[in-house]
């Protein structure tokens, strides 16, 4: 078996994969694979998959599987897999880590210490105490900062259009989360239903000064109406993890007040890539029995 390593994984895993066949990360070799990993960063379009005759299985490291075309892969007989509940924990400490900076204005208090700028009068900072936090999409990662969230004592609710239950946040319509969260933290995947679901007139119904949080995809926003919103003062702030594109051309996002702006790290822990690699090799195994 012919295994490409075309993401960055855990540098642990070509040593763990050895047993199954020759393992490489030379992209040029897509041809002779039977086996690729991706992360997001490779794109498994319709001429990616026709460069690849010999393939047998795409696995995704990690959760959303929007940049391999399934469809495709499935009539020329390639299996697509994903590690859908690696990633949850990673991601969700992300989404805190996003609203405790963006509401304790650190991007701003580190630039101001590097550049000889005392900015202790400058900075304003919130609690998340007692606040209410709405949840889009109350799925694996959503559950996740629930839980966290609610180790800070906040009101969690959450609005997802396929879930009716749920042990860690009370659920109600999308107009009542709008209208009732201090912070809104975004967990759908990108479907056709969900891309660019909030937008100006979503905003318009939430409170003035609340903050959103993405760290579920990028084109679930509208870029255009959230730097408007933020320049006007309607939104608070804004923490950031995932774009239109990695990296991202010519967002309006990057020169938006209040933000707090992050490379698509969701992912991204030494823990995560660990686990990861468990069930990359999980897979495998299974796949060749
Ligand atoms: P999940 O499938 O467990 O949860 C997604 C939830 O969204 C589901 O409960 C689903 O019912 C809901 N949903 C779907 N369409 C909806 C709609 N139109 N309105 C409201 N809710 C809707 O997935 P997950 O593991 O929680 O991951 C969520 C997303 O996070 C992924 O799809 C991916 O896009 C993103 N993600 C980002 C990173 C990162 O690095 N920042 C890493 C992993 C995943």
């Amino acid at each position: 078996m012919k295994i490409l390593i075309s993401d960055a994984f855990d540098p642990s895993l070509p040593e763990r994969l050895a047993r199954f066949g020759e393992v490489f990360d030379d992209t040029s070799r897509l041809s002779e694979a039977n086996v690729v990993l991706v992360r997001s960063k490779t794109k498994c379009t319709k001429e990616y998959i026709d460069s690849a005759p010999n393939l047998k299985l795409i696995i995704r490291g990690g959760v959303g599987i929007d940049n391999i075309d399934s469809a495709y892969a499935e009539t020329k007989g390639i299996a697509v897999r994903n590690t859908p509940a690696a990633s949850s924990v990673a991601v969700a400490e992300l989404a805190i880590t996003l609203m405790l900076s963006v509401i304790n204005k650190v991007p701003f208090g580190h630039e101001g210490m590097v550049t000889g700028d005392w900015r202790k009068k400058k900075i304003k900072r919130m609690e998340l105490f007692k606040k209410t936090l709405g949840l889009i999409g109350i799925g694996r990662i959503a559950t996740e900062v629930a839980k966290r969230a609610k180790g800070f004592e906040m009101n969690v609710i959450a609005y997802d259009k396929y879930v009716s239950t749920s042990d860690v946040a009370e659920l109600k319509g999308l107009d009542e989360v709008l209208a009732k969260s201090d912070f809104l933290s975004l967990h759908t995947p990108l479907t056709d239903e969900t891309r660019g679901m909030i937008n100006k007139e979503m905003i318009a119904k939430m409170k003035d000064g609340a903050i959103i949080v993405n760290t579920g995809r990028g084109k679930c926003v509208n870029e255009e109406d959230v730097a408007e919103a933020l320049k006007s003062g309607k939104l608070g702030g804004y923490g950031n993890d995932v774009w239109y594109s990695d990296p991202p051309e010519n967002s309006p996002l990057v020169n938006a007040p209040n933000a707090v702006l992050l490379p698509h790290i969701g992912a991204s822990s030494k823990e995560n890539l660990l686990r990861i690699g468990d069930i990359v090799v999980e897979i495998i195994e299974t796949f060749q029995n």
